[in-house]
């Protein structure tokens, strides 16, 4: 599941090279169009000829704006976007495919079939499932802000960091990712924390996600609709050593999520 990091390095790729161009044609998949959240042929017809302005993100949303409406994509589980020549073979969970002027094309995939895509006018972005309810992005959350918010949550820090209304755009693998950088575990609850902690946690939070964009920026063979996490510390790593302490890294799992972290240097 893409989180922030992943997001955001696409965002940083999309960017130069779709700001300033105009779609040419827009197809749309017969099976799965219903990931649209506008009719397909109305999508369709709106996107043809549209400029692309704009390529923002606000949490787990990825946002272009096209002609002073706004194109929003929720992945979810699996959805991903592919930069490709139009010539190239179109897999088979191509939900829809943008064709530029010049013959590149942007083309979203989704193989669970879970993720959202919202065409909407401008205003209407709060309409749209989840988006009113987030929190300020994880990325730029100011100390202040980050403690402040953190009272309201008394529960366990590894749901804490994956609530969206707490703070937008991280999820289940980045979340194990910040508790090891912080040396705090999963299931610790917010309540025993100290304001030392508290600090410590929101520092490893930025740490975590900026290191992250980077790592995936700098992969030599980056294409977007790939996900290469090899560089994370201790998510899917279980039973490897913890790379900070050299203790084994453990595993839990619940409703088909590992959650990973170290024994040793985590508290
Ligand atoms: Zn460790």
């Amino acid at each position: 599941m893409p989180e922030l990091p992943e997001l955001e390095a696409l965002r940083d790729y999309l960017a130069p090279r779709l700001e300033g161009k105009r779609i040419a044609k827009v197809w749309t998949s017969p099976k799965l169009s219903f990931l649209l959240r506008t009719p397909p042929d109305e999508f369709a017809r709106q996107l043809t000829g549209g400029t692309f302005e704009r390529s923002w993100r606000r949490g787990k949303f990825l946002v272009f704006d096209i002609n002073g409406q706004h194109l929003v994509i929720n992945p979810m589980l699996g959805g991903r976007l592919q930069w490709t020549a139009a010539a190239e073979k179109v897999a088979a969970a191509t939900v829809f495919r943008l064709t530029l002027e010049g013959g590149e094309e942007l083309r979203f995939l989704d193989t669970v079939k879970m993720g959202r895509v919202y065409w909407v006018p401008p205003g209407a972005l709060p309409t749209i499932p989840g988006w009113a309810e987030l929190g300020p992005d994880a990325l730029s959350v100011s100390e202040g802000e980050f403690t402040q918010r953190i009272r309201r949550h008394p529960g366990e820090l590894k749901n804490l960091l994956r609530n969206q209304a707490f703070i937008a755009g991280v999820g289940n693998a980045y979340s194990d990712e910040i508790l090891h950088e912080a040396g705090l575990l999963p299931l610790r609850k917010r309540t025993t924390l100290k304001v030392e902690d508290i600090n410590r946690l929101h520092a490893a939070t930025g740490k975590v996600l900026r290191s992250a964009i980077e790592a995936i920026k700098a992969q030599p063979k980056y294409e977007p609709h790939k996900q290469d996490r090899s560089f994370m510390a201790v998510h899917g790593k279980a039973k490897e050593k913890c790379p900070r302490c050299g203790h084994r890294i453990s595993e839990l799992t619940a409703r088909g999520e590992a959650t990973d972290f170290c024994r040793g240097c985590q508290h």
